[in-house]
């Protein structure tokens, strides 16, 4: 199981034969680790994590030795990759990392439909949403890697993901490394060197994307959900990642891109010597193939199966490289969002309330019914998501009746849970209780900005899937405010700290403070609170 990235380490990392695994301390850390590995399964929610892991026999079975926290919450609304990712190394929720959404709109910006991606600078001429320079100005809070190169300038900060929102979000400004799958090949921002790592590594994937992929073996525990779904034109359920030769777009949705990643992480622990410099070091990982194969996939079948038990091989794999550096690390792995199986499959099943986005509620069918309604010219709404704006060229009186007209029209349509404006957002404290226990007004509020987020947050019922029509690579996914996409899991591991579950539940912005903790750096002031992961002993917050 581990051929994937056993294949690409030969070529990009050195040997582990050639190292001396150190032994692991016998008895609990009590120094700063010297590297922290955080790392992202994108999509991973708590629910796919609870359904695999008796199963796990890699990486994830070794993390589950540690600190376990199975109800971690993405909190927040908005239940996106970028909005979660951007929780996950700051502390802060997105209505203060300004993360709001992976696309939103900002009717000011010099582009003609006022998309604005949250990882590109949207000012640099000729760009639009899709066809973007990447960049961290969305961001506005610093990530570990920058509080902890403030106190400690020799510290590195290193982040590598298959998407770029990833790798930018965790990563943050000053990072020494930051790499991402870009569709092709890995990228970073124009003018960086390309070390000799990433070289290889670019190298090694390309000629395997240019072969053609067998079948992978079926683990035995996938049986059971080795069943046909038909979707559309499309049969789902019974794949296993065989693909013709050059076809990068199947590379991207399946175990080997995770692989990918992680050994091109490996290959820069090595190449960097990382945590073994004077100062702790930081490596941000994105793994991303889950988010890529539940998008095409679903949840339910042999195809997440199958990804399940590859990256906890590859997992295990990337943690062995790391044991044979002899360094202390402490390893951090959660995900920015959680996500529910494809309709059709759900309803194969017998489960209800199973249903998939009505065409009444297309942004276009909507601004043309108060078009209509308000006798204007129209189009009245422009809409990114969830989140819809009235157009600002209208008078402020128009624009008013535009708004009440938008939310009763929205708030009629049976599959509408609630559809808040701006002010009522906004007049909403940010919670303080424990995540499960928010209202949908405060799970709005953790993700809403007054600059960027939209007039009218519209929120469906839970299990209606925001894909009118399934097409190939997008037939599941996630973004609503319902626990399935906000219920996530977070593992903490260090070599010699005692395992324990605290079944209670926990936030993604708890991760910053926590390890913060463990490194003795202060963070006054953000959304998150210290996790305890020694409970057995003294308290690891003080
Ligand atoms: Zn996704």
């Amino acid at each position: 199981m581990k051929a994937f990235l056993a294949a690409l380490l030969a070529t990009v990392a050195a040997p582990l034969a050639a190292q001396q695994a150190a032994p692991a301390p016998a008895t609990a850390p009590r120094t700063a680790p010297k590297l922290i590995v955080a790392i992202s399964v994108d999509q991973l929610s708590a629910d796919l994590f609870a359904q695999y892991r008796q199963h796990f026999t890699g990486g994830f079975a070794r993390l589950l030795r540690g600190a376990v926290f199975p109800s971690a919450y993405q909190g927040h609304a908005a239940s996106e990759t970028c909005p979660g990712h951007s929780t996950i190394l700051t502390g802060f929720r997105p209505a203060k990392t300004g993360i709001i959404a992976n696309t939103w709109v900002d009717q000011n910006a010099p582009r003609p439909d006022k998309l604005v991606y949250c990882a590109e600078d949207e000012r640099v001429p000729g760009s639009d949403h899709s066809k973007y320079t990447a960049s961290d100005v969305h961001l506005k809070v610093p990530t570990l890697g920058e509080r902890l190169k403030a106190v400690s300038p020799a510290s590195r900060v290193v982040s590598v993901a298959g998407k770029d929102r990833a790798a930018i979000m965790m990563g943050g400004r000053k990072v020494d490394e930051l790499w991402w799958w870009d569709g092709k090949t890995y990228s970073s921002y124009a003018g960086r060197a390309v070390p000799p790592v990433v070289q290889r590594t670019r190298d090694a994937v390309a000629a395997l994307i240019a072969r053609p992929q067998a079948a992978l073996p079926l683990p035995t525990f996938c049986a059971p959900y080795d069943r046909a779904v038909r979707i559309g034109e499309q049969v789902l359920g019974r794949g296993r990642f065989e693909r013709t030769a050059g076809d990068a777009r199947a590379f991207r949705a399946s175990p080997a891109s995770d692989a990918a990643v992680l050994s091109l992480a490996a290959g820069l622990v090595q190449d960097m010597k990382l945590g073994r410099g004077p100062a702790t070091d930081v490596l941000a990982v994105g793994a991303s193939a889950t988010d890529y194969v539940g998008h095409s996939f679903g949840t339910g079948g042999t195809e997440m199966c199958i990804q399940m038990a590859e990256l906890d091989a590859a997992l295990g794999g990337f943690l062995d490289v790391l044991d044979a550096t002899g360094i202390d690390y402490q390893v951090m792995l959660t995900a920015d969002h959680g996500a529910h199986d494809a309709t059709e499959r759900q309803r194969d099943r017998a489960m209800p309330m199973e249903a998939r986005v009505e065409p009444a509620l297309a942004l276009k069918a909507m601004d043309a019914a108060i078009a209509a309604e308000l006798k204007l010219p129209g189009p009245v709404l422009l809409a990114a998501e969830g989140d819809v704006y009235v157009d600002r060229k209208l008078p402020p009186a128009t624009r008013a009746r535009v708004l009440a007209a938008a939310r009763r029209r929205y708030l009629a349509q049976p599959q509408v849970e609630a559809a808040y404006t701006a002010a009522e957002i906004a007049a909403t404290p940010p919670p303080t209780s424990p995540p499960e226990t928010w209202s949908l007004l405060e799970r709005a509020r953790a993700s809403f900005d007054p600059t960027r987020s939209g007039d009218l947050l519209v929120l469906l019922k839970p299990r209606v899937t925001a894909i009118e029509k399934p097409g190939p690579g997008y037939v599941e996914t996630h973004g609503s405010p319902w626990d399935y996409d906000r219920r996530v899991p977070l593992l903490f591991w260090r070599p010699g700290q005692p395992g324990f579950e605290q079944p209670l539940s926990v936030e993604t912005v708890d991760i910053l403070p926590t390890l913060a903790a463990s490194l003795r750096l202060a963070v006054p002031g953000v959304d998150g609170r210290c996790l305890d992961l020694d409970p057995g002993e003294a308290d690891t917050c003080r």
